[in-house]
């Protein structure tokens, strides 16, 4: 019964920090939220404890009768949300949802074609060092002059090169991907759509973006960016592929689930079912909006700062630093030491290396999920613009970020 303090004031101190970081800054990495304390009353709960190997109603294992129920719940839940058939919800995070659904679709060897890195895609989507760029042979497409996806490219690349798999989704993206249009060219050259619907899922949960579930032959995300629940993977997928997609999870790739996180999932598919979650969706792409148009304004222009594709369709921005005097990493640092915190980011064809980059990535989802307003979206958006000019005022910038930290608490019931 020894407190966390107390067993091991370390730890402790590490997470109260941590803490005081999410409640005292402003979190903008467009993959991150914050997660509601019921999700991680579940997460934390001794739900920890249980060995399930298998399925619900199927385990390795005695005594599964409750995490059973649990994990039966989070399945129906996630079902009724996007209106899948099939549903699986034990990958332990988004990279192992897609190898799982990848290598149910696909064999080592076997071309696939996704969306460059470089160019927005995720490492799993075909990354030379990833397992997907390993163990398959990859045909990225790109993004074209106006910074959107090229889909006469991806014909044309389907075309030449008859993948098995084609793969829709995004890391860094700021519009929505035509589903339509990829389910064309799938069936055109017989191959499977896979969509990753990782960053947007929130969005499609309240009815702001396409539902890829309708189009898609497989669909993972994870369950922690703008879903907002707890750090995981989920596949979604037509009846047809159940088998297949439940033996690559497990045995395949995983061995007992993490029935607690599960449990927390399902609290999260709840909230994602509610009006408030709509709302907050809302205002997430509202705020991105918002963001767009401040960093396009003309003295945003003459400080060299632009926004790809000239907008937002999501929860999130690319910037682009090409014209700026500062690169990828300084402004992220500068940001930082405002108090706010994004990543940077490569823009397609970046002059900079990996590590410098030429862009940052701007979310709104976890400063939603806290209450932020479109007013409030507009003062950070102008803190953000003024942080980015060649000269600005640190102290200045940052008292106005910890004025708009202040008037939304997060997590109060935390501190101790
Ligand atoms: N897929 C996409 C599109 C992502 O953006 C990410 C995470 O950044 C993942 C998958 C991987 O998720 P995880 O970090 O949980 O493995």
């Amino acid at each position: 019964n020894t407190s966390l303090h107390e067993l091991d004031p370390e730890i402790a101190a590490a997470v109260d920090a941590e803490l005081h970081r999410q409640q005292s800054t402003l979190e903008m990495i467009a993959s991150e939220n914050f997660a509601p304390l019921a999700v991680m009353e579940a997460q934390g709960s001794v739900l920890t404890n249980k060995y399930a190997e298998g399925y619900p109603g199927r385990r390795y294992y005695g005594g599964c009768e409750h995490v059973d129920v649990a994990e039966q719940i989070a399945i129906d839940r996630v079902k009724d949300l996007f209106g899948a058939e099939y549903a699986n919800v034990q990958p332990h995070s988004g990279a192992s949802a897609n190898q799982a659904a990848l290598f149910a679709l696909a064999q080592p060897g076997d071309t696939i074609l996704g969306l460059d890195l470089a160019h927005g895609g995720h490492l799993t989507h075909g990354m030379r060092l990833n397992f997907s760029g390993k163990q398959f042979d990859v045909v990225a497409y790109h993004v074209d002059d106006a910074g959107l996806v090229d889909m006469a490219e991806v014909e044309r690349l389907a075309k030449e090169h008859r993948p098995k798999v084609i793969i829709a989704g995004w890391s860094a993206y700021p519009r929505q991907l035509d589903f339509a249009e990829f389910r064309r060219i799938a069936d055109a050259v017989e191959a499977f759509l896979w969509v990753d619907m990782a960053h947007f899922a929130g969005l499609v949960a309240a009815g702001l973006h396409p539902n890829p579930v309708e189009y898609a032959d497989v669909v993972t995300s994870t369950t922690h960016k703008t879903l907002g629940g707890p750090r995981g993977g989920i596949i979604l997928a037509k009846k047809e592929f159940a088998k297949k997609l439940n033996s690559s999870v497990f045995p395949g790739f995983q061995g007992g689930p993490l029935e607690h996180v599960i449990a927390a999932k399902a609290v999260s598919f709840k909230v994602a079912a509610s009006e408030d979650f709509k709302e907050r969706q809302a205002r997430t792409v509202e705020g991105a909006k918002i963001l767009a148009e401040r960093l396009t304004a003309p003295d945003a222009r003459e400080a060299g700062v632009n926004v790809l594709s000239g907008g937002t369709d999501v929860h999130l921005i690319l910037v682009d630093l090409r014209a700026s005097a500062l690169d990828g990493q300084q402004a992220e640092d500068r940001l930082h030491e405002v108090g706010i915190t994004v990543n940077r980011n490569a823009v397609p064809d970046d002059p900079r290396p990996p590590m410098v980059t030429s862009g940052l990535r701007i979310g709104t989802p976890a400063l939603a999920t806290r209450g932020f307003t479109a007013e409030d979206f507009a003062e950070v958006a102008d803190v953000i613009a003024q942080t980015l000019k060649p000269s600005y005022d640190a102290a200045s910038l940052k008292a106005r970020v910890t004025a708009l930290a202040h008037k939304h608490p997060l997590y109060p019931g935390l501190n101790k």
